[in-house]
C-alpha cells in the first residue's frame, strides 16, 4: 500500500503563504512513490489549486448538505468547485469545539463521497479516556459509528489521532500505535471483508521529521496526518522522505 502523507494547516494560511504551498508541492514531487496532499482553509483553496497545478489540495471540513440555509458552511460541491479533491472530516478539534458527533461525521463523509471528494475520517481518544483504559473502546466505537455503510473503496482513509498527542509534541508509544492500528484494521476487515484491508489508516499526533521513520514503519500505519510539521516545506520534506523509505 502506498503511504499517504497529508498536511493539515488548520486555521493558518494567508495569501502570503501561497509560496510555501507551492514549495510543499515541489518537495512532494520529489517523492513520487508517496501519495501526499495539503488540507488548507477554504478561503485559500482556489488560489492554491491555481498555484500548484496537479498537487492535491483539500479542505478540513465539509457540510452534510449540498446547499441551502446553512450560514457560514461550505458543501462538498462547493469545495470540488473550488478545486479541492479531498477533505478531512471529524478532526478532534471539531469534535470538541463544534460538538460534532459520530452521526454528523458519518453524514459529512457521505456528502463528501457523493461530491466526489476523497475523505479522511479522524478518530482518537482523549487522555482521560486512555488513562481510564477506555482508548480501544472509544476509538472502535468512533470507527463503528462514523463510517458510512459504503465506506470501502479508495475514497476513504482513517486517521487515528490520540487527542493528547495533537499539537503537544507528545507522541504515542509505537507499541500503542501499532496495537490501535491493528485493532482498527481488524474492525474494518470484520465489517468490509477484503475491502477493509485496502482502507489506509494514518497516524496523527506530533509526527515530525524525527519520529516519522519509526511511526511509518509500524504495521498498519499507512501514512500520517500532520499539523505543525506541515506548515513549511522544510519540515514536511523529511516526513515524505521517511514515507518513501518505509514504502520501499
Ligand atoms: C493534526 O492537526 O491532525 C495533527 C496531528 O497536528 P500535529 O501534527 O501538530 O500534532
Amino acid at each position: 500500500m502506498r503511504k499517504f502523507i497529508v498536511g493539515n494547516w488548520k486555521m493558518n494560511g494567508m495569501s502570503s503563504d501561497l509560496d510555501e504551498i507551492v514549495a510543499i508541492s515541489a518537495v512532494a514531487q520529489l517523492h513520487p512513490s508517496v501519495d501526499s496532499a495539503l488540507c488548507i482553509p477554504a478561503t485559500l483553496i482556489d488560489r492554491a489549486v491555481t498555484a500548484v497545478g496537479a498537487f492535491p489540495i483539500g479542505s478540513q471540513d465539509c457540510h452534510m448538505q449540498r446547499a441551502g440555509a446553512h450560514t457560514g458552511c461550505v458543501s462538498g460541491d462547493m469545495l470540488l468547485d473550488a478545486g479541492a479533491v479531498l477533505t478531512i472530516i471529524g478532526h478532534s478539534e471539531r469534535r470538541a469545539a463544534q460538538q460534532e458527533q459520530d452521526s454528523d461525521i458519518r453524514a459529512k463523509a457521505e456528502a463528501a463521497k457523493a461530491a466526489g471528494l476523497k475523505t479522511i475520517i479522524c478518530v482518537g481518544e482523549t487522555l482521560d479516556e486512555r488513562e481510564a483504559g477506555k482508548a480501544l473502546d472509544i476509538v472502535l466505537g468512533q470507527v463503528a459509528h462514523s463510517l458510512p455503510e459504503a465506506a470501502a473503496g479508495d475514497w476513504l482513509s482513517l486517521a487515528y489521532e490520540p487527542v493528547w498527542a495533537i499539537g503537544t509534541g507528545r507522541v504515542a508509544e509505537p507499541t500503542d500505535v501499532a496495537d490501535m492500528h491493528a485493532a482498527i484494521r481488524a474492525a474494518l476487515v470484520a465489517r468490509f471483508g477484503a475491502e477493509g484491508e485496502k482502507i489506509r489508516i494514518l497516524y496523527g499526533g506530533s509526527m515530525n521529521g524525527d519520529n516519522a521513520a519509526v511511526l511509518l514503519a509500524l504495521p498498519n500505519v499507512d501514512g500520517g496526518l500532520i499539523g505543525g510539521a506541515s506548515l513549511t516545506a522544510a519540515k514536511f520534506q523529511p516526513i515524505l522522505a521517511a514515507a518513501q523509505v518505509s514504502g520501499e
